[in-house]
């Protein structure tokens, strides 16, 4: 068999992490397998180096941020095959570049266009062990990006597509994917298997287990996805079709996301054009705009609320000042998203109901509503998220098989 294996950040966040990591693509290798391994930094890192920018800027150059954040990966792919060389098993750590992930120059949130797969099918057929640092590509120009947070992820879903691999096993430090995020409520269930789409609207919605955009080229190339446990030797949870799974519950999983934050706009003139004049420029630079509200207008004025991720509100606040006056925007970063997802809900009805009334009896205020065919998500004051969470969880008897 072809596997990709992934490690994530805590699976290799020590030198001694390092090396049992080589022990245990040594063994996958002893069973007769070829394997390509991508890596994660060692966890914290990625992190540290984003507050060393901050040092120096709130708005840092993209492009230099993807210098230095790839750095991390890189560290980890060399330490990892300099310890299985020293084992006895040959072994080449690459670069993005050097793994040929082409991507476009969306510096941190760069998309892949394609992998030139000859020096990886050359390594592969030489029977040494390729270990890619993940998280990273190149523009056709040469410019290193990096692929958004958990890119690490996505490389290694890419990299099992491009080769047509059997298996892609993202291992990490829970033994799969949960009812909601064992963290923080002990009591979650792992799931055997869960379909492409909720996997990835969980993704999407702040479980970071997977990167969504992983969960998104898997199902588009119908990679045979297994997350585990690299501390364990537990079976895991395989991402699969929707048919491949007998019976759906209604609720999958419940969501959380910190990575939140709202701008509100007061008094802006009632009239058309204001909010795709604001959304246009958003969109122009990248920013992904979530939820919006807007009041009903008095007085021929209204209110604008939305929300961004919390890691771009600073280029979101420098744009948005940019086109109003300060004293009339205002900024919150406390605040959470908290989601239920499941296909169930597209054929049953009361899921919402019962969500409101669950975050009412602990007078948890929403501030926000939106909601799909599979999802409802709720935007909530930060201070609640962990509670709401371990609620819900309840309230939809996730807790009981
Ligand atoms: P890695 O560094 O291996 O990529 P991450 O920290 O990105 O790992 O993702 C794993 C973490 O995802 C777990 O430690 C867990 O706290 C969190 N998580 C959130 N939601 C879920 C879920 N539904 N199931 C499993 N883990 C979840
Ligand atoms: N190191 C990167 C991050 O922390 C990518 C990854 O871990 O997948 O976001
Ligand atoms: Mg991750």
């Amino acid at each position: 068999m072809l596997i990709v294996q992934k490690y994530g950040g805590t699976s290799v966040g020590t030198l001694d992490r390092i090396k049992a990591v080589a022990q245990r693509v040594i063994e996958t290798k002893k069973e007769g397998n070829n394997l390509v391994v991508v890596v994660s930094a060692m966890s914290g890192e990625t992190n540290k180096l984003i507050e060393y920018a901050e040092f120096f800027s709130k708005t840092p150059s993209q492009a230099e941020m993807d210098m230095l954040l790839s750095a991390g990966e890189r560290v980890t792919s060399a330490l990892l095959a300099i310890a299985l060389n020293e084992f006895g098993y040959k072994s080449v750590a690459m670069s993005g570049r050097q793994a040929g992930i082409i991507t476009d120059s969306l510096h941190t949130k760069a998309h892949i266009d394609h992998i030139d797969t000859t020096y990886l099918k050359e390594t592969i057929e030489d029977g040494t062990i390729a270990v890619v640092a993940g998280f990273q590509g190149t523009t056709k120009d040469g410019k290193v990006t990096t692929l958004g947070r958990g890119g690490s992820d996505l490389s290694a879903v890419a990299i099992a597509g491009a080769l047509e691999a059997d298996l892609c096993e993202i291992f990490t430090d829970v033994d799969g994917v949960y009812t909601t995020d064992p963290r923080i409520e002990p009591k979650a269930k792992k799931l055997e298997k869960i379909s492409y789409d909720e996997m990835l609207e969980l993704a999407s919605l702040g479980a970071k287990v997977l990167q969504n955009r992983s969960v998104e080229l898997a199902k588009k190339l119908n990679v045979n996805l297994v997350t585990r446990n690299s501390f364990n030797n537990n079976t895991g949870t395989l991402i699969t079709k929707e048919e491949n799974i007998m019976e759906q519950p209604i609720v999958s999983g419940i969501a959380l996301d910190k990575n939140q934050a709202r701008i509100t706009l007061r008094g802006v003139v009632d009239k058309p054009g204001i909010a795709a004049n604001i959304f246009k420029k958003l969109a122009e630079n990248n920013i992904n705009v979530d939820m919006i509200i807007q009041n009903v207008g008095v007085d021929g004025t209204t209110n604008l609320g939305f929300t961004v991720p919390q890691n771009e509100l600073a280029f979101a606040k420098k744009i948005m000042e940019e086109l109003q006056s300060s004293e009339k925007l205002e900024y919150n970063s406390e605040i959470v998203k908290v989601s239920i997802v499941g296909v169930g809900m597209k054929s049953h009805s009361g899921v919402a109901a019962l969500a409101f009334s669950t975050l009412a009896n602990e007078n948890i205020n929403i501030e926000m509503i939106s909601t799909s065919e599979i999802k409802i998500s709720m935007i909530i004051h930060a201070k609640y998220g962990e509670l709401a969470v371990r609620t819900l969880h309840k309230a939809y008897k996730l807790d009981k098989n």
